[in-house]
């Protein structure tokens, strides 16, 4: 099965593109759910985090604290290493798990937001960019999120650069439009997606 690996900044269009490509019938596959699901309590990933990075991640109620644990795997690469060294194989193997339930569809899309920044083009055939310039996306995170305009460039600053995942695409949608207009790409890289995937076969 071809696999497009949907990538872009914060608030770029990933879930907006995504549900489009639902519509149309295409199954989406979301990384960042299944890593919320991971270290869900109880979870061996979640026990690997506290054995490998220590028990002060966990809150009271046995959660995942993930504010605590992403300030500091952003201080310390090691720790970092380490973090994706647990998730990185425990979501390649859910993936593989929830592929064969789609198998025969001509494609899948796979939602990887760090694709860029954790170099994950491995998990897919193609890379597929939701692309919009900065200013956008710190107008459409402030307004969604509710950020402060200092906590908005903070989040952009940490990702790639809007060059780095330009280059790393193989297909791109330009995000600055009417809904109506981004719709219309999604349809028209849906069409380019089944013929290609007609190709191969
Ligand atoms: P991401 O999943 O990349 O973080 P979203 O798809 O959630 O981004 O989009 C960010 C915000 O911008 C959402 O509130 C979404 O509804 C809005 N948005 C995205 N694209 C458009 C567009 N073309 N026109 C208007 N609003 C948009």
């Amino acid at each position: 099965m071809l696999k497009i690996g949907l990538t872009g900044g914060i608030a770029s269009g990933k879930t907006t593109v995504s549900d489009h490509f639902a519509r149309l019938g295409v199954p989406v596959i979301d990384t960042d759910q299944i890593s919320r699901e991971l270290v869900e309590p109880g979870k061996p990933a979640l026990a690997e985090i506290q054995k490998q990075l220590g028990a002060r991640f966990l809150s009271a109620d046995g959660s995942l604290n993930r504010r605590l644990l992403r300030e500091h795997i952003f201080a310390d690469d090691a720790a970092k290493t380490t973090l994706e060294s647990i998730l990185h194989p425990a979501i390649q193997k859910e993936v593989e798990r929830q592929l064969p339930r789609i198998k025969n569809e001509p494609y899948a899309i796979l939602v990887v937001p760090l694709l860029v920044e954790n170099n994950l083009g491995y998990m897919s055939d193609r890379i597929l960019l939701v692309d919009a310039p900065e200013s956008l996306q710190l107008q459409r995170v402030r307004q969604r999120d509710g950020s402060t305009e200092k906590q908005a460039k903070k989040i952009l600053a940490a990702q790639a650069s809007r060059e780095a995942r330009r280059n790393a695409a193989d297909d791109i949608i330009l995000n600055t439009g009417a809904l109506q207009d981004l719709h219309r790409q999604v349809e028209k890289l849906h069409k380019q997606y089944l013929s290609l995937k007609a190709r191969s076969d």
